[in-house]
Parts: structure tokens; C-alpha cells; sequence
């Protein structure tokens, strides 16, 4: 009997195969008597774990770069780091100093680090996946337990685990696996950022009940939906069919000739070459913060550069649009000292940041694309939550002092398309004066949301609210667009709402000029954009927009 379990979509794909489970390495027997624990060998055979486990990652991180680039493949350079800590490498050896072998003792020492990062919230939560990783590694070798070869899956295999840790999913071989659920994981987990880089199908966060599904079951996973199906009926299996609407190179227009632009959202180099596979237009949003994370110290202005320059070069004569460095709220970068914040969605983040604590940061980042701009055609630039027009004038005037500095310099340079993110109700508001000062603006429907019905996007207590389909979020798109418009600077959308082509007519009708999203729905949202009339997707942007409950506007676009 077909039996289907949700959880959260973490790839929008679907794909379906036979059950291979990857388990933990974690039970351990009883500890034995401290009195016959040899403290000596103990600690030695501890130092040679670590040792090991340092050979381990320096190989996985070349494979790993080989596979996924350098950006997602310094993930194991924090590991290495993890392994360092004097916090845990000092509590280990004073537990085997007490009388624990040391699998037991390794155990207990990573027990409260990982419990302080599960209690944190959002994406910081997330690195006790990462610790985890590292804790296993290590009893592995300890405890001498043959690891699953996760490169070496059969051909069609859905793997299933309680989690995956980034070291697990960046071995994965996407000719063989057809998909993989986890029972725990969130979107903005490694785990699914990389199971996105590599295209293959993935649902996690489905809970326990994922638990009772045995090795050999058939099973789907549609990634897009977020749903788990096992032993697929004729009907679940036409989602595979689904899957695949045909790219398209060409730049689309609307049936009666209104063009749209589809284009991307990517966080590393390594998505380039799919994004190009998938027919987008360009790229409308690169999260340049992914440079940032996951390493010891921030990329320099060279090493900026190079990436500024190879976005750039993957789409000759289209538009690739920078985001400058947007952290703080659940983007924290460990090796920048920022201070905790009880609040920190309503904190110090993006251009807050780059206009205060972090302006060497900024300033950096700033030449970089400058001179990448001289270098390629078509680079745009864009600030993260900006709230207030004071913060777009400071931002240029940054943009301005920074060509000045590298014109005396005697270094290459040009002024990029500038643009301004709509991420605030502030920005909203005053969405005219950014237009008059910026060349575009580009909606981030995720923390719009966020901000205007005051739901949080991690928050799946008030996940109903975080929709982008209520009437006040809608509102805020409309005046976005009219404003943009009257002040001429290009409108477009780069939040999660950009991707859903079941809302691509509404976005047309609302007057968007582009529209960016996951590489993988580009192909289904310009198939959407050639098949709707502008004329009637006005009217269907009207009525949602009179319409006074998000139930209203759900029964309006589904009739
Ligand atoms: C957004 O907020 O909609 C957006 C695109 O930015 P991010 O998801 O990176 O915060
Ligand atoms: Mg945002």
C-alpha cells in the first residue's frame, strides 16, 4: 500500500529508487571499570584518531572541491578546525584522564558543545550538524566500524538517514542516487544546500515515521512538494513525469509579447554550470555572504574578485546581479566578532552591518566588484535590507569613495548597475525616493514576509502567516512595483515567491520586470510566462489585489 510522508522539500526535484539506510556509529557499550581504563593508551589512541581524522578531511576536502567547488568544500576546513578546539580536545582528555576509553569519553565531551548549538536558533542550530560529523568521524575510527561508502551507492538508490552531515552528502555520486530523506534537517541546512548544488531530489525534516521505512522498500522522493511516497502507486509515480518541462535558452515573453526575464538565484561557483544548463537568463541574485562562510577568515579582494569575475563570465551579455555581504539574523560568520542579539532578525544585519561593524568588510567587497566590473560586462550590484534611504545614500557614496580610492590607485574600475533590495516594510514605503537614486530594485519576498506580518521565516509555528499571499504582502509588492516604475528603475523578485510557477501569472500581472529563482523551476516559469496574456494577468493581479483575505486571493487564483 502507497504510504505518503511529508516533510520539507529541499530540491525540487523527484526521484525514485530502493531504500539503502545509512545509520549512526554512535551506540556504544556499557563503559568498563574506570580502575582498569590504561589512561595512557587512552590519550594515545585518541591523539591518533584526531590524527586520522585530519588525514580523513584533507582528502575529502579535495574531492569534495573537485566536485562542489571551494566555496561548499571549506566546510571541512571547519571540521578540521572543531577538531582543534581546546574546549572539546580538553574535555576528552580530562574524561579519559577520569577513567573513560576514549569513544566514551569523546561522546560525553561533544555532548554539551552540540546541545549549546542545537538551543541556538535558525542556520546556527544547523552547525550542530557539523560537530556531530566530527564527533562520528572520530568514534568511527575509534571504535574501528567500517563506514558506509556513500561514493559507491548501487545505481537508483534512495538514501535514507536520520540526518546527513555535509561531509555525507558532498560524497554522494548524483548518477547513482536517485534521491535522499532525512528524518531531522531544515532547508537552510548544508546537507540540502548541497543536495541543491548537486540537483538530487531531497525531502528532509519528515520525522519519525521515516524511521519504520525498511532497506529494499521502493520509495519516491518529490523534492518539490516535500513529500516522501512508499512503494509509489501509477498516480504518485506521474510526478516524475511531471518533473521535466524542457529548457529553454531563449529569453521569454508573455503570449502577447511582454517580455520577463528568468533568472537565477545562486550561493556558490559551483551552481554555475547548472544554472546555464537550466536556460536562465542570468543571475538576479548571488548570495555573495556563501563566500564568507564556512572558513577561518573572509576571501581577500583577489580571491573576490576571481569569483565577481567568473559569475560573471558563465553569462556573457546577461545580467548578473551581486549581493553585497548580507549577514547577521541567521547568518552569523563565526570569525567576525559580532555580539549576541536577543532579537537578531531585527538586529544588526546586511547593510547595517556593511555601514557600521563591518566596513573594512564592505569596503573590501566594494573593490572587488568594481574592478570585476571593469573587467565583464553586465555585473549589477545590490544592498540587503536596506530600510531607509539614508542607508541607499551612504551605501553610494561608499560605491563612489571606493572608485575614487582605486582611480588613484591607478587600478581599473567601473561603477556597476546599482540596485536595492525590498526587503523592509521601510523600503517598501519609500520604495519611490530608492527608485529615484538606484537603477532597480529587487523584492525579497522571504524577509518581506517576514517583516510585514511579523511571522518569522524559520518559525513553522507561524509558518500559515510567512505566505506571501496575504493582502498585505501583496500590497507591498504592488506599491514596490508602481513606485519602481514611476521613478524608472526595473523592477524584479528574488524571493522563494519568484519560484512558484503556480504564482507566475499573478507576478507577470503585477507588473514585475524579472523574476529569480532556483535554477532548477527556471525552465517551469518561463514555460508559465510563454503560456500566460499580460493583458489577463493584470486582471488577475486586480482582483487578488482587492481581495481582503489570503482565502480570497487563493480561491481567485485558483479559478
Ligand atoms: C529574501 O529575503 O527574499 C531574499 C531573497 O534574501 P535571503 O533569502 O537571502 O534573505
Ligand atoms: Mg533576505
Amino acid at each position: 500500500m502507497t504510504i505518503e510522508l511529508s516533510g520539507i522539500g529541499a530540491t525540487p526535484r523527484v526521484g525514485v529508487g530502493t531504500v539503502v539506510w545509512h545509520r549512526g556509529t554512535t551506540d556504544l557499550s556499557e563503559p568498563p571499570d574506570p580502575k582498569t581504563v590504561d589512561v595512557d593508551e587512552q590519550l594515545a589512541a585518541f591523539e591518533a584518531a584526531c590524527e586520522r581524522a585530519h588525514e580523513e578531511l584533507t582528502d575529502e576536502r579535495e574531492r569534495a572541491e573537485e566536485r562542489v567547488g571551494d566555496d561548499e568544500a571549506a566546510i571541512f576546513d571547519a571540521h578540521r578546525a572543531f577538531l582543534d578546539d581546546p574546549e572539546i580536545t580538553g574535555s576528552v582528555e580530562t574524561a579519559i584522564g577520569n577513567g573513560l576509553p576514549a569513544p566514551h569519553a569523546v561522546q560525553q565531551a561533544f555532548e554539551d558543545p552540540i546541545a549549546r548549538l542545537e538551543g541556538l536558533e535558525g542556520s546556527t542550530a544547523e552547525r550542530a550538524d557539523d560537530l556531530r560529523d566530527v564527533r562520528d568521524r572520530l568514534l568511527r575510527i575509534l571504535t574501528d566500524r567500517e563506514r558506509t561508502d556513500l561514493g559507491d551507492l548501487p545505481d537508483g538508490s534512495i538514501l535514507l538517514a536520520e540526518r546527513l552531515a555535509p561531509s555525507d552528502t558532498a560524497r554522494l555520486d548524483p548518477d547513482a542516487v536517485a534521491g535522499f530523506a532525512t528524518l531531522f534537517g531544515g532547508r537552510t541546512s548544508h546537507a540540502a544546500i548541497f543536495a541543491r548544488s548537486l540537483g538530487i531530489p531531497a525531502v528532509v525534516g519528515v520525522g519519525d515515521e521515516l524511521a519504520q521505512v525498511g532497506d529494499g522498500r521502493e520509495v519516491l522522493v518529490d523534492g518539490e512538494d516535500g513529500v516522501v511516497i512508499v512503494d509509489p502507486d501509477d498516480a504518485a509515480r506521474d510526478r516524475l513525469v511531471g518533473a521535466a518541462t524542457a529548457v529553454t535558452r531563449d529569453r521569454v515573453s508573455t503570449a502577447d509579447g511582454r517580455p520577463v526575464e528568468v533568472a537565477a538565484n545562486v550561493g556558490t561557483l559551483a551552481e554555475l554550470d547548472g544554472v546555464v544548463e537550466q536556460g536562465a537568463d542570468g543571475i538576479g541574485l548571488f548570495r555573495t555572504e556563501f563566500l564568507f562562510l564556512d572558513r577561518d577568515s573572509p576571501p581577500d579582494e583577489d580571491e573576490q574578485y576571481d569569483a565577481y569575475v567568473e559569475a560573471a563570465s558563465a553569462f556573457p551579455g546577461d545580467r548578473v546581479v551581486a549581493r553585497t555581504l548580507d549577514v547577521g539574523g541567521d547568518k552569523p560568520i563565526p570569525y567576525i566578532d559580532a555580539p549576541e542579539e536577543t532579537n537578531p532578525f531585527l538586529g544588526e544585519r546586511g547593510i547595517r552591518r556593511s555601514l557600521g561593524p563591518d566596513a573594512d568588510l564592505f569596503e573590501t567587497q566594494l573593490r572587488a566588484l568594481l574592478r570585476a566590473t571593469a573587467e565583464v560586462d553586465d555585473l549589477a550590484v545590490m544592498f540587503p535590507l536596506v530600510a531607509r534611504v539614508e542607508e541607499l545614500d551612504a551605501a553610494l557614496l561608499r560605491v563612489e569613495a571606493v572608485a575614487e580610492e582605486l582611480a588613484d590607485e591607478g587600478i581599473d574600475r567601473a561603477i556597476p548597475e546599482l540596485g536595492v533590495m525590498i526587503e523592509t516594510p521601510g523600503s517598501a514605503f519609500v520604495a519611490e525616493e530608492l527608485a529615484t537614486r538606484a537603477e532597480f530594485l529587487s523584492i525579497g519576498t522571504n524577509d518581506l514576509t517576514q517583516y510585514v506580518m511579523a511571522a518569522s521565516r524559520e518559525n513553522a509555528r507561524v509558518a500559515d502567516l510567512h505566505d506571501p499571499l496575504h493582502p498585505p504582502v501583496l500590497r507591498a509588492i504592488r506599491r514596490t512595483v508602481e513606485a519602481g516604475h514611476e521613478g524608472d528603475a526595473w523592477v524584479g523578485m528574488c524571493g522563494e515567491m519568484a519560484g512558484d510557477p503556480e504564482l507566475t501569472e499573478l507576478l507577470v500581472g503585477l507588473g514585475l520586470d524579472e523574476l529569480s529563482l532556483s535554477a532548477v523551476t527556471v525552465p517551469d516559469v518561463k514555460a508559465r510566462v510563454a503560456e500566460c496574456d499580460a493583458e489577463s494577468a493584470r486582471d488577475l493581479a486586480e482582483r487578488a489585489l482587492s481581495a481582503e483575505t489570503r482565502d480570497e486571493v487563493t480561491s481567485i487564483l485558483e479559478g
